[in-house]
């Protein structure tokens, strides 16, 4: 019997996991994939809005606004790759002039702090790779860049490691409520009091499993391009355009990681098509290009897509639902929900303090740390390869990433189950080989440390081997 049943391991179910964690409850967090942060949360653009963008007096606007100040205390308290490298939004006609000065009053209403409206000699001086057509800039000088996936997955290693239970390969297929609710999943049952449905494009399905309709989600692809760290210092800030009704349209920015991303356009889709189309990205490439025409595009390392969970509503969906007590949606999860985590998850557990007492738990770690050896200084590297070799033999060439950082990532809480998943947790293969070189020797690592067979790696989700058969038997 759970007190809370957590449904989805995105950021948000991790935030509220993370959070909920510090009580004396028994709490415990369903996800459908091998992973956490396998659906929208993985592909986004990685940035921390300042909250300058949404309506005010919106959910959107609130939790945006808190939540990017909360995520960067948690980005410093658990070691989570994070910049404040601030953002501009871009004006090339005088029309887009007008937007710009919106966005800079919407920015005040939401209690936004550090706008500042920049004049072209000003804007081209701190970016001086934008087009010669810019006629001025908004400058945000809060919004941050984040590794979204490293993010959700240090929320749920703390959480973790102050109890609560994480259930992957959990799909939930069915919700019965007596006095209780019972949760059926692809491997078990669970019993809990109170459920929370942070089921991102599918939070409408959890919800319709059990209440009636009360929002649907219209599902909405962006598309990506990611280019080689040599294209990483074509601009210093996030370089938006002026926001249309297709959202904020499209951006180019440097990565946490060092590389540039491009994108995203927004185009209707399935729930879970993640799939790239040549004229989108023509659409993104030409829109990135009149904001930089510098972009060498032959740099693309990899294109990539992630799906908005755009509801009805045009808002976020932060409430008990009307037709199933004690069932709360966190539901239409569209941008800025990255940076309005933290704020989210906190209204779930303000929600569940008004239902009952909840008991702060003694002993509750809050911490997390991962050791990058890159950041080490030469005599520190020197030490650790002495005391354990394996941090002394590179495995990922492109982005330096030693055998020893790799077999750490197994001895966490969350172990990586997939190539993939080594790569979410030390950087493995996001280099410009995109894994062509040291795919191989992660898969000799996985076969090692999980005790499968080779021809059962998998890349990243179940049934994705990358190994249909042995040429030759063993015997
Ligand atoms: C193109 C694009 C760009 C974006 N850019 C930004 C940005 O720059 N900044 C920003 O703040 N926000 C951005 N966003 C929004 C942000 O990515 C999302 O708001 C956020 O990731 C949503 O997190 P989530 O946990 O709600 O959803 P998800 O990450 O999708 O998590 C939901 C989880 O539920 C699981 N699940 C689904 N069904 C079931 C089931 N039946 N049983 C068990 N588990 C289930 C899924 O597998 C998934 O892991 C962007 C989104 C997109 C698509």
């Amino acid at each position: 019997m759970y007190d809370v049943i957590i449904i989805g391991g995105g950021i948000i179910g991790c935030a509220i996991a993370y959070y909920l964690s510090f009580y004396n409850l028994k709490v415990v967090l369903l996800e459908k994939e091998n992973d956490v942060s396998c659906g929208t949360t993985k592909a986004n653009s990685a940035i921390i809005h300042a909250g300058y963008d949404p309506k005010p007096n919106t959910l959107m606007a609130k939790h945006n606004v808190l939540g990017s100040k909360l995520t960067k205390e948690l980005c410093e308290k658990l070691d989570i790759p994070y910049k404040q490298c601030g953002a501009l939004v871009v004006g090339f006609t005088e029309d887009d002039l007008n937007t710009i000065n919106q966005l800079y009053q919407r920015g005040l209403d939401n209690g936004v702090e550090g706008l500042e409206v920049l004049s072209r000699e000003e804007v081209l001086k701190l970016e001086p790779n934008l087009s010669d057509e810019v006629k001025g800039a908004l400058w945000a000088k809060t919004s941050a860049i984040v590794s979204p996936w490293e993010y959700a997955l240090a929320l749920a290693e703390v959480a973790v490691k102050n109890g609560v239970e994480l259930k992957l390969n959990s799909e939930v297929k069915s919700i019965k409520k007596d006095e209780f609710f019972t949760v059926e999943t692809t491997s078990e049952k669970y019993n809990g009091k109170y459920i929370i449905n942070a089921a991102g494009v599918h939070s409408d399905d959890i919800h319709e499993l059990i209440g009636k309709k009360e929002f649907t989600i219209k599902p909405s692809r962006g598309e990506y391009y990611l280019l080689d760290k040599s294209e990483g210092s074509r601009c210093s800030r996030t370089i938006f355009q002026c926001p249309n009704e297709n959202g904020k349209g499209v951006l180019v920015s440097p990565t946490v990681h060092g590389n540039l991303i491009v994108g995203p356009n927004a185009e209707s889709s399935e729930k879970d098509d993640v799939s790239t189309v040549a004229s989108s990205l023509d659409f993104v490439k030409n829109n990135a290009l009149r904001s930089i025409p510098s972009i060498d595009f032959r740099e693309n390392i990899r294109n990539f897509s992630g799906v908005r969970a755009r509801s009805d509503r045009n808002d976020f969906i932060v409430e008990e639902s009307k037709s199933v007590e004690n069932f709360f949606n966190l539901a239409g999860i569209q941008s800025p929900g990255l940076s309005a985590a933290p704020s989210l998850a906190l209204e779930a557990v303000n929600w569940l303090k008004g239902k009952e007492e909840l008991v702060k738990k003694e002993n509750a770690v809050d911490e997390r740390k991962r050791l990058k050896l890159k950041d080490l200084s030469d005599e520190n590297k020197n030490e650790l390869i002495q005391k354990n070799p394996a941090y002394g033999k590179i495995v990922c060439r492109c982005e330096s990433i030693t055998e020893g950082e790799i077999l750490q990532c197994f001895d966490t809480v969350i172990p990586p189950v997939s190539i993939d998943g080594v790569k979410r947790r030390c950087n493995t293969g996001m280099g410009r080989c995109q894994g062509g070189f040291c795919g191989e020797r992660i898969t000799n690592i996985l076969i090692d440390k999980l005790g499968i067979k080779p021809q059962e790696v998998l890349q990243d989700k179940e049934g994705s081997n990358i190994i249909n058969s042995l040429a030759k038997e063993e015997h």
